[in-house]
C-alpha cells in the first residue's frame, strides 16, 4: 500500500522559493571580485536567478546539459547554483585552484556547453579555452565596465566572451521553476585527483536536499534562521559543504568571502557582518589564530566553527576554545558523501566526563550524522569491531553518498553490496565515534602492524618549534617500513632531530615513535591545500635512514 502524501519531488529551486517567499527580506552580503561589499536579499536573488534561467533557456541550455562555473563564493556564483539547477540543467563547479591539465580534462570530460567565470580567472581561461573546444561560450562574472576592451591588442580577451550582468539584464524574471523528478543531476564536482585523474561526483536534487537537512539538524551544524553564516568553505568545491543550500532552507542571513580569504579580510567580515557560524579547513583556522593572536583580537560574535576537510590537530580546538571562546566541532567528509559523513559532537553519557576526556573525544573525526551508515573492514572485507583500536578501511552508504562516478565505469571503490569504498583508514569506537588514521594509501606498516601518520602529525605540530609536519613510510630492511618525520620549523625556531623525536615519549608507543626527522623549507600541498604525499614520497625516494636504526 502507498503512503496518501502529495508525491512532491524535492527540488533545489523549492530552497529559493522558499527563502524569497518567508525570508525574503533577509540578506545575502558578497564581497566582490572587482572590489566592494555587494548586499542584497534573498527576494532579488530569487529574480536574478530566474532572469538567469530565462537567458540559459535562450542560450539553448536543455534538460542535463553540463554548465561549468569557475568562481569564488559570491553572489553571482550563489545565482548560478539556483539558475542552472533549477532549469533541470547540471551546476558544474570547478575548483580553479587544480593544475590547468586537470582542468582542461575536467571541462572537457564533463562537456560543459557554457563556463562562468570570475575576473580573477580571466587569464587562466585564456589558456584554457583554446585546449576545451566544446565549450559554446564562456561568460565573464561581472559588468560591463569591468568587461575588458576588445578593441584593445594587448588585451587577452576571447572574441565570443559574454558578460552576465548584460546576459541577465536582457531577460525578464518572469519564470516558472519546472518541476521534474527528485533523482534529476543537479550538479558535478570532480574529486581532487591526489591520487588518481579527477573523478565526477553526480548530486542529483533528492541527495542535495536530503543532505541540506541532515547538515542543519543541531549535532550537525545546528543553524537556525538568527544566525549569520559565511562559508570558508568555496563553493567551488562539493558545494562549500551544502552551506549554499541549508541557508536559504532556514532562511538565515549568508555571508560569502569572495577571493579574500586572508585572515585579515575574513576577521572584517565576520565582525562587520555579525557572523556567527563559519565553516573552513583546518589551514584556514591556524591563519585567523595567528592574525587573532598577532592584534589580540577577539570575536564579538562568532561562537560556532565546523573544521573538516583534513584531520584537525587537537591543539587548533584547544586554542580556539579555550583562547577566543569558538567551539570548533570537527566533522569529516568527502565529495562522494556530499560531503558532510560524520561530526563531532558528545552523547548524553559523555557529559559526565572529565574537561580532558570530553577534549579527546572531540579530537576524532565524529558519528555518523543520519544518512550516512559507516563500517570499518579487514584486507577481506571482514567487519571490525568498534573497540577504538582495530583501524581497517571505511565503507560508507547512504542517499547522499555517490552510487558511481560520472561517465566512468571504473567501480573499484563499490562494493557488489552498495558500499563506497572511502579510501580511508579509521577506527570507530563503542560509542561509534570514528578516527581517521589515515589515507589506506599513507599508512604506513610496520613489522605487520600499521601506525597512523595523521597521529604522528599532530603530536608533531603540537611542538612550539614546528610550523607544519608529515609522515611517512619509508621502506626499512628490517621492518618493511618505518615512519619518517618532515618538518617545517617556525620562523627563527631552533629544534634538533634528537630534541623532537624526545617530545613523542610517552605520547605515543615506542614502536611508533619515528625512525628519523628530515628538516624541510615547505611541504608539498594539493590544489585543495591538503599534503600531496604522493610527492613526499618521491621527494624522499631512496632514502636511507641514518645507520643506527
Ligand atoms: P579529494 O581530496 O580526493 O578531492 P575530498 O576533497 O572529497 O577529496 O576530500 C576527502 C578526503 O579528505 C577524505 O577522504 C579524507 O581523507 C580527508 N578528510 C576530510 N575530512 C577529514 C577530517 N576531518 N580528518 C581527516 N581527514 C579528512
Amino acid at each position: 500500500m502507498l503512503g496518501l502524501m502529495m508525491n512532491e519531488p524535492l527540488r533545489i529551486a523549492g530552497l529559493i522559493e522558499h527563502a524569497a517567499k518567508w525570508h525574503g527580506d533577509t540578506e545575502i552580503v558578497s564581497r566582490l571580485t572587482e572590489g566592494g561589499i555587494h548586499r542584497y536579499t534573498y527576494q532579488q536573488a530569487h529574480q536574478r536567478a530566474k532572469q538567469l534561467a530565462n537567458a540559459l533557456t535562450a542560450l539553448g541550455v536543455q534538460n542535463g546539459d553540463r554548465i561549468g562555473t569557475l568562481a569564488w563564493n559570491n553572489h553571482r556564483h550563489f545565482e548560478l547554483y539556483y539558475g542552472i539547477s533549477g532549469l533541470g540543467a547540471v551546476c558544474h563547479t570547478i575548483n580553479p585552484r587544480l593544475f590547468a591539465e586537470q582542468l582542461v580534462y575536467i571541462i572537457n570530460h564533463a562537456e560543459d556547453r557554457l563556463v562562468f567565470f570570475d575576473l580573477t580567472f580571466l587569464p587562466l581561461v585564456e589558456k584554457l579555452a583554446p585546449l576545451c573546444p566544446k565549450v559554446e561560450t564562456w561568460v565573464l562574472l561581472t559588468d560591463r565596465a569591468h568587461m575588458p576592451d576588445p578593441q584593445d591588442a594587448t588585451s587577452p580577451a576571447h572574441p565570443d566572451l559574454r558578460c552576465y550582468e548584460d546576459l541577465l539584464a536582457a531577460h525578464s524574471a518572469d519564470f516558472e521553476w519546472p518541476t521534474f523528478d527528485e533523482d534529476t543531476a543537479s550538479s558535478l564536482c570532480y574529486t581532487s585527483g591526489t591520487t588518481d585523474q579527477p573523478k565526477g561526483v553526480l548530486y542529483s536534487h533528492r541527495s542535495t536536499l536530503l543532505h541540506s537537512y541532515a547538515a542543519g539538524l543541531p549535532d550537525c551544524f545546528n543553524c537556525a534562521a538568527t544566525d549569520v553564516i559565511l562559508p570558508v568553505v568555496p563553493m567551488f568545491h562539493v558545494n562549500a559543504w551544502g552551506i549554499p543550500y541549508l541557508a536559504p532552507m532556514i532562511g538565515c542571513k549568508l555571508v560569502l568571502p569572495g577571493p579574500g580569504l586572508d585572515a585579515a579580510s575574513l576577521f572584517e567580515l565576520f565582525e562587520n557582518e555579525r557572523v556567527t557560524f563559519s565553516a573552513g579547513v583546518p589551514t584556514i583556522w591556524f591563519g585567523l589564530l595567528t592574525f587573532m593572536r598577532e592584534k589580540k583580537a577577539r570575536f564579538s560574535t562568532l561562537h560556532k566553527m565546523i573544521v573538516g576537510g583534513a584531520s584537525c590537530p587537537p591543539a587548533l580546538l584547544r586554542a580556539f576554545d579555550e583562547e577566543l571562546g569558538v567551539q570548533i566541532r570537527h566533522a569529516w567528509g568527502m565529495s562522494e558523501t556530499s560531503p558532510l559523513g560524520t561530526v563531532n559532537t558528545l552523547k548524553p553519557n559523555q557529559l559526565h566526563l572529565s574537561p580532558d576526556e570530553q577534549f579527546a573525544v572531540g579530537t576524532k573525526q565524529g558519528r555518523a550524522i543520519f544518512g550516512i551508515d559507516l563500517k570499518i573492514v579487514d584486507g577481506d572485507d571482514r567487519e571490525l569491531p568498534h573497540d577504538g583500536v582495530a583501524f581497517g578501511d571505511l565503507l560508507v552508504r547512504g542517499p547522499f553518498v555517490a552510487g558511481a562516478y560520472y561517465n566512468s565505469d571504473n567501480r573499484s571503490q563499490f562494493t557488489a553490496d552498495g558500499w563506497f569504498r572511502t579510501g580511508d583508514v579509521a577506527t570507530i569506537d563503542a560509542e561509534g565515534f570514528m578516527n581517521i588514521t589515515d589515507r589506506s594509501k599513507d599508512v604506513i606498516k610496520s613489522g605487520g602492524e600499521w601506525i597512523s601518520s595523521i597521529d604522528l602529525e599532530n603530536l608533531a605540530v603540537a611542538h612550539p618549534a614546528v610550523a607544519e609536519a608529515a609522515v611517512i613510510g619509508v621502506p626499512h630492511p628490517k621492518w618493511s617500513e618505518r615512519p619518517l618525520l618532515v618538518v617545517v620549523r617556525k620562523p627563527d625556531a631552533e629544534v634538533s632531530s634528537e630534541e623532537l623525536l624526545a617530545f613523542f615519549e610517552g605520547k605515543v608507543a615506542r614502536w611508533w615513535t619515528p625512525e628519523a626527522v628530515e628538516f624541510v623549507d615547505q611541504l608539498p600541498h594539493t590544489a585543495t591545500g591538503k599534503l600531496l604525499k604522493t610527492r613526499l614520497r618521491q621527494d624522499f625516494a631512496g632514502y636511507e635512514f641514518p645507520a643506527s636504526t
